[in-house]
């Protein structure tokens, strides 16, 4: 199944403590997604022989219904529809109709 999210997209977040932010995707984990600076959470490490110990920063997966799509052509936060397009399976906005795929 085609994913409607993709690795290097720009996403809105719709809900939770990032809502509203826009990021770049980092990575699709399944139904799941990696997106820069969301969903961030602080873990402290206990030093060891090769680190000083501290806290690290790290980014939680989110689940991608938790995001919509930003069209390259309108700006705008928005839903994705699939459609062929010689031969390729290719996402459009719906709101504006743009294809994203090129
Ligand atoms: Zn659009």
């Amino acid at each position: 199944m085609a994913s409607k999210i993709k690795k290097g997209d720009l996403v809105k977040v719709m809900s939770g403590k990032d809502k509203g932010r826009q990021e770049k995707v980092l990575e699709v984990l399944g139904t799941r997604i990696l997106v820069d600076n969301v969903n961030k959470v602080k873990r402290h490490t206990k030093p060891t022989q090769e680190h000083k110990g501290g806290i690290i920063e790290k980014i939680l997966p989110i689940v991608s219904a938790r995001v919509l799509l930003v069209c390259p052509s309108c700006k705008k936060a928005v839903r994705v529809g699939f459609k062929t397009e010689k031969e390729q399976k290719v996402r459009f906005c719906k709101k504006c109709g743009a294809v994203i795929d090129k």
